[in-house]
């Protein structure tokens, strides 16, 4: 097989576990596999270069951020690929620029925009552990680009696409993806498969774990995606298509984000074009609007309340207040103690009846629902913040999910 091995920060975090990564993938290889690692800059160095810069001035040139930022994926692929050597492995380190990544031009946060694995290809035929700094790229003028905070996992999921790799490993200090947040109900169990697009929509059990981005583009590219945990050989969790879930459960998860805020706004004019006036500046301030009501007209208004991220609550405040003042609006009111309790699942959607489990779950509990929103493969509610961990815990004892 071609296994992609990406190990994060913590996973590189002094020489000691640089050395047990050395150890697992020269395990890998023995196995007969092919090995391409990537690897993110030991744990806070990234942030260690930002003070530096920081140090010289409040907004450093992007360029030069990504020429410094690359630094520290770099000297970890490089020691890596030293110690595998001196443990007789014939491996090769390379930079983002080597490993054939090219990207946009948008510093400190390129995209990808294609891979030349030749050179990784060529490195491998001849037997070689290829060894790639991760988080960076090369844009078409030849100037070093990275592609955002945590972009190592990308490259590995880019690599592992461009390379049509069996497996892509990302490796960190938790073990896979859980049926809930364990520090709010002890029973969660690792899930031990689980599709791209369940992933997705549990977006807050994965924080920790990987990138939502590099869930999109493993979907795409149809990249197997296990994480799993470098401390041990504890197994992951394996992202992939729905198709290879033989056996889906009803339910997969239940999610949790506590970052909601909700704006209510009262008495808005009923006419033709209101609400995409209001939802079109609010996306050009690139407020992310999330759920929407809508409620049925009275006396030629209408009250319309959405959820936001609360980072994007004063933008959104800003927005919605000069609407106030025109008048289209009649008043706004906002609430930060609210929170979003989802459950997701692809059994959905050839079951009927989910849905009405957690609204009775919440009753039994008598937590009230302030907003309902669905997709095909998820239920979520907005409740008061202080019924979270109440709400998320019974419902993992609703869909027995411990099981
Ligand atoms: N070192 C970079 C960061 O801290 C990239 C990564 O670790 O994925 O954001
Ligand atoms: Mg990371």
């Amino acid at each position: 097989m071609l296994i992609v091995q990406k190990f994060g920060g913590t996973s590189v975090g002094d020489l000691e576990r640089i050395q047990n990564v050395a150890n697992r993938v020269s395990a890998t290889k023995k196995e007969g596999h092919d090995v391409v690692v990537v690897v993110s800059a030991m744990s806070g160095e990234t942030n260690k270069l930002v003070s530096f810069a920081e140090h010289f001035s409040k907004e450093p040139a992007r360029a030069e951020m990504d020429m410094l930022l690359s630094a520290g994926e770099r000297v970890t692929a490089s020691l890596l690929s030293i110690a595998l050597q001196e443990m007789g492995h014939d491996a090769t380190a390379m930079t983002g620029r080597k490993a054939g990544i090219v990207t946009d031009k948008h510093h400190t946060k390129a995209r990808i925009e294609d891979i030349n694995p030749d050179t990784m290809q060529s490195q491998l035929k001849e037997g070689k552990i290829v060894v790639v700094a991760g988080f960076q790229g090369v844009n078409s003028q030849g100037d070093v680009t990275t592609l955002g905070r945590g972009g190592s996992d990308l490259s590995a999921v880019a690599i592992a696409g461009a390379l049509k790799a069996d497996l892509c490993e990302i490796y960190t200090d938790v073990s896979g993806i859980f049926t809930t947040d364990p520090r709010i109900e002890p029973k969660a169990k690792k899930l031990a498969k689980i599709s791209y697009d369940e992933m997705l929509e549990l977006a807050s059990l994965g924080a920790k774990v990987l990138q939502n981005r590099s869930v999109e583009m493993a979907k795409k590219l149809n990249v197997n995606l296990v994480t799993r945990t470098s401390f041990s050989d504890e197994e992951g969790t394996l992202i992939t298509k729905e198709e290879n879930i033989m056996e889906a459960p009803l339910v997969s998860g239940i999610a949790l984000d506590r970052n909601q805020a909700r704006i209510s706004l009262l008495g808005v004019k009923d006419r033709p074009g209101i609400a995409s006036d209001i939802f079109n500046k609010l996306a050009a301030a690139e407020v992310n609007v999330d759920m929407i009501i809508q409620n049925k007209a009275v006396d030629e208004t209408t009250n319309i309340d959405f959820t936001v991220p609360v980072g994007d609550l004063s933008d959104a405040k800003t927005i919605v207040d000069s609407f106030v003042q025109e008048g289209e609006i009649n008043a706004d009111s906002y609430n930060e103690d609210i929170c979003k309790v989802s459950v997701v699942g692809v059994g959905m959607r050839s079951h009927t009846g989910v849905a009405a489990k957690a609204f009775s779950t919440m009753a039994d509990n008598n937590i009230n629902i302030n907003m309902i929103s669905t997709s095909e493969i998820k239920i979520s509610m907005v409740i008061d913040e202080k019924y979270a961990e109440l709400a998320v815990r019974s419902l993992h004892d609703s869909y027995e999910l411990e099981k």
